[in-house]
């Protein structure tokens, strides 16, 4: 047996369908008042049988009159009422959404990063922070001017989001950092991944000018923990790693083990 979804009826149809209905009650209502007052009242039964059609057609046509009007107005603010709801939880969805979004690169924020990586912690996910800092990126900066900085800072999100694999995060911590949180259960795999990224936005073919081809390198500190540790531990050992990384070379990995 086929079991379809039942279909919606369309806002005119429902709104055609309610005036029929208000104005057959208004017939009704104006019907049974009419015939109360002629026939029910005492009134003059010569008086009744003159004015019994002329005002029971009256009785009519004036609800007709009325209702359609009323509820065609009543309808049409109702569905300008439902516009206007509709387009407030659109422009509230947009401004959920910015209010997690970076918006020059289109990844998580700090903040919105932040609290998954939290959220996934509360829950008992056990997992390592990255650190992932672009190499001299003020050396771009320089070199080809602000401009092809936030495009070079674009590539590199988009090499990272690409990059990432099943429950793993990135966010963009602030300017030319970023984090990523990789829910595994030993440290290993939280390198693996983490040399993922780097050989990723290695592969990131960079073109600040027309004709110039640019590398982009980074370098990333990874530390462990358990959900026990608090995020601000996690993210001070992973900033360790991350500064060790710089200090021996850049466009490299250094692994800070759970304490
Ligand atoms: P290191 O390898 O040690 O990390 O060197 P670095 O040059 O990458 O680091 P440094 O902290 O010296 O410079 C970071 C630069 O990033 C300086 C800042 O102007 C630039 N920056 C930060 N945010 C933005 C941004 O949104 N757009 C652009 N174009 N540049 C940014
Ligand atoms: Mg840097
Ligand atoms: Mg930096």
């Amino acid at each position: 047996m086929r079991n379809d979804p039942p279909r919606e009826k369309s806002p005119e149809r429902l709104s055609f369908t309610r005036t029929v209905f208000v104005t057959v009650v208004a017939i009704i209502v104006s019907w049974t008042v009419t015939s109360i007052c002629l026939f029910v009242l005492p009134l003059d039964p010569a008086y009744t049988e003159q004015f019994a059609w002329p005002t029971l057609t009256i009785a009519t046509i004036v609800p007709f009159l009325v209702a359609i009007p009323v509820t065609i107005v009543l309808q049409r603010g109702r569905l300008k009422l439902e516009r206007a709801m509709r387009e407030l939880a659109d422009v509230h969805a947009e401004l959920e959404r910015r209010s997690r979004i970076d918006p020059l690169t289109g990844i998580l924020n700090r903040d919105a990063f932040l609290k998954q990586v939290n959220q996934l912690r509360v829950e008992g996910t056990n997992g390592a922070m990255l650190m992932i800092d672009i190499d001299h990126f003020k050396m771009i900066n320089d070199q080809y001017g602000h401009m092809a900085g936030d495009e070079a800072l674009r590539g590199f999100a988009g090499a990272l989001s690409q990059a990432v694999q099943g429950r793993e995060l990135i966010g963009r911590l602030g300017g030319e950092e970023f984090g990523a949180f990789v829910p595994c259960e030993d440290m290993e795999t939280a390198h693996q991944a983490a040399e993922r990224l780097r050989l990723a936005v290695n592969r990131m073919i960079f073109t600040p000018r027309p004709g110039i081809l640019r590398r982009v390198t980074a370098s990333i500190g990874v530390a462990g923990g358990t959900p026990a540790d608090t995020l601000s531990e996690l993210m001070r050992r992973a900033d360790l790693s991350l500064y060790e990384a710089k200090a021996a070379g850049r466009d490299r990995v250094i692994v800070h083990a759970a304490a």
